[in-house]
């Protein structure tokens, strides 16, 4: 690595330079000094790298204020380039980014390892509480044998002469705008600029190998599907001491028998009979972690709902805060009646004016032919 680079130097600004300029800069010093523009020189490369690395942080004004206030940026392992960047600038830029970033411009350099996801299975009682999770994985690990090098026992990666340690070769290539040259992975090293003779013989050369993770994950309450559990530098390990990968663990909430979910309210149904609905009762009814009473008024209709607040599920940004338990009544008309239970209802249904019932004394078929003649 080059010692640090002034970045207002790098791009020539004067430090109280406004966006506008330092964008204006950055896009001229970059059509100058990119690697294709100077075929011939071998620095090119090192110095368009160094006004992307200027740019990438004066460009951006939260981390220009912070390299401002501390000399450096800290965003976790050279500068990030995201894809807008560069983006406003066209095609010229695409031959020479087009291998995946400054990440593999470095060979040999730190690499970060991969993050990894998983799902995470839950129940809704688990996403009421929140639940401490055993998680077995594999990741792939520093190899213990050639400590991340690849190479065997008493001997070294060493330089590749195909691209003299760069990792990348120059090709010419014909497009619909003439001959151009672009930058491509080396074919013997593969980007590394390293090649190793001797492999190890655990980890094959790769100098990683897969190993089984056990960890215990706490997951905390209120989670909804489709959320990530980040448990930070969980995920591959990073090569030439770059950082290790996280691991994301996504939420699946396993569907409940009872209760149905939108956001922190839970939502059910319950059947009630109809003398609860005609007369009123004290209900319980069922939670998420203990029952409610219920006060169903006299005159209740069927599909009511009634809300009982804080029977839901505790809030994810707020878990202090819980949703509602919405009840649905539902009355449930019997099936099977005891002949008391006929005579009392017919006795209802005469005191309420239905004289047209009458116990057992025409069959079905005759009540119907009466019905038409009505007519
Ligand atoms: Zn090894
Ligand atoms: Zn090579």
């Amino acid at each position: 690595m080059p010692d640090a680079v002034d970045y207002y130097e790098a791009l020539g600004v004067p430090r109280d330079a406004d966006q506008a300029a330092i964008k204006k800069a950055f896009r001229k010093l970059a059509r100058e000094h990119h690697p294709d523009a100077n075929p011939d020189d071998p620095h090119a490369t090192e110095r368009f790298k160094r006004i992307g690395e200027a740019y990438a942080v004066l460009g951006d004004p939260e981390k220009r204020a912070q390299y401002d206030r501390y000399g450096q940026v800290n965003n976790g392992g050279g500068p990030q380039f995201d894809s807008d960047l560069f983006g406003d600038l066209g095609g010229i830029f695409q031959s020479f980014f087009g291998m995946g970033g400054f990440e593999q411009q470095r060979p040999g350099g730190p690499r970060s390892g991969d993050s990894l996801v998983m799902p995470l299975d839950l129940t809704l009682e688990e996403v009421a509480h929140g639940v401490e999770r055993d998680v077995n994985y594999r990741r792939q690990t520093t190899c213990p044998e050639c400590f991340g090098t690849g190479a065997a026992e008493g001997s070294s990666p060493e330089r590749c002469h195909t691209c003299d340690g760069h990792g990348q070769v120059r090709q010419q290539r014909r497009t619909m705008f003439g001959l151009t040259t672009v930058l491509a992975v080396c074919p013997t090293c593969h980007g590394n600029g390293q090649v190793i003779q001797n492999p190890c013989r655990r980890c094959r050369g790769e100098g990683r190998v897969q190993e089984t993770v056990n960890r215990t994950v706490k997951v905390p309450p209120g989670l909804e599907e489709g959320v990530r559990v980040k448990v930070s530098g969980g995920g591959d390990t990073g090569q030439q001491g770059g950082p290790p990968g996280d691991l994301y663990l996504q939420v699946r909430v396993k569907r409940h028998p009872t209760f149905q979910r939108d956001g922190s309210d839970l939502f059910c149904e319950l059947p009630i009979s109809f003398a609860q609905a005609a007369l009123g009762d004290t209900l319980l009814v069922p939670g998420i972690d203990h029952p409610h009473t219920l006060q169903l008024p006299a005159g209740t209709q069927t599909g009511a709902q009634f809300r009982i607040p804080g029977g839901g599920l505790p809030a994810a940004r707020s878990p202090q805060h819980r949703g509602n338990l919405y009840v649905q009544v539902l009355l449930v008309t019997p099936t099977s009646l005891t002949e008391e239970q006929k005579e009392l209802l017919f006795k209802f249904a005469h005191a309420g004016g239905e004289h047209e019932l009458e116990p057992e004394e025409k069959s079905f078929f005759e009540r119907l032919v009466d019905a038409f003649k009505r007519k």
